[in-house]
């Protein structure tokens, strides 16, 4: 954990400090050594929520673009569930980072439990599924110009198979790698979104700014999609669909 409560007052890891886990208010350790970032663990290592994955710096760079108070905030279910989400928006969304992968049973759990969630998930893991999906895109047929839809070639890669969308969004973070479609290059910093062609059940993939993202969760702005113009010479921009507004919630 990032936070935990010293003297009532969320805080970060600092060496010999001792504070409270907001979650379970058990004894929490803060962890400050050379091999992993500083954190917060319990006092005996007895996690108390079992969705917590350990942070690594990818986790607190996407943390640390929202406001503290968005930042691992405890969510209690009606039946008395609790558990930490990673990000929490202004307007309700949460925002899980997902650098591991998880079991589909375990992510159709905490879509339910959150309900209103995106995910973000770290596509440089496995080196494996950056040359999966790379390849998949850049042979892939674009199914639709505004905004850009590409079919990957290879749908059955890990990563689609592993991230295929269940109940809500999920946006693929390859960092700032890049990436061409049809021979043409792609700005970099963007989020890949995959989304679910219902009729063929395939993974179908967009891709959003990061900036837009951000902006998105900051003040509801909208995001913006990547565009293919393919006239003469093929150029790739930026649009906001005209006259879509991508709601808060489940759907992107
Ligand atoms: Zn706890």
């Amino acid at each position: 954990m990032k936070y935990a409560l010293v003297n009532g007052t969320r805080q970060e890891a600092q060496p010999k400090l001792r504070g409270a886990c907001p979650n379970c208010e058990r004894e929490a350790v803060a962890k400050c050594g050379q091999q992993r970032i500083w954190h917060w663990s319990h006092l005996g290592k007895l996690e108390c929520d079992h969705w917590w994955e350990p942070e690594t710096e990818w986790h607190r760079s996407w943390k640390a673009l929202f406001p503290e108070e968005w930042q691992e905030v405890v969510h209690v279910a009606d039946d008395g569930e609790r558990h930490i989400a990673d990000v929490k928006t202004g307007a309700g969304l949460v925002v899980e980072l997902q650098h591991s992968p998880i079991a589909p049973e375990e992510r159709f759990s905490r879509e339910s439990f959150y309900k209103s969630m995106a995910w973000i998930v770290d596509g440089t893991r496995y080196k494996r599924d950056l040359t999966a999906f790379r390849e998949a895109v850049a042979h892939g047929s674009i199914i639709n110009d505004n905004p850009l839809y590409i079919n990957p070639l290879t749908s059955g890669a890990g990563i689609f198979r592993r991230w295929a969308p269940l109940q809500c969004a999920v946006f693929v973070d390859f960092g700032n790698e890049e990436f061409s479609i049809a021979g043409f290059a792609l700005p970099k910093a963007v989020l890949w979104l995959f989304q679910l062609d219902r009729t063929t059940g395939r993974v179908v993939v967009g891709a959003v700014t990061r900036e837009s993202f951000v902006q998105f969760c900051l003040t509801g702005s909208e995001l913006q999609r990547l565009v293919v113009t393919r006239a003469q010479q093929p150029r790739v921009r930026y649009q906001l669909p005209q006259g879509r507004r991508y709601p808060l919630r489940r759907r992107f």
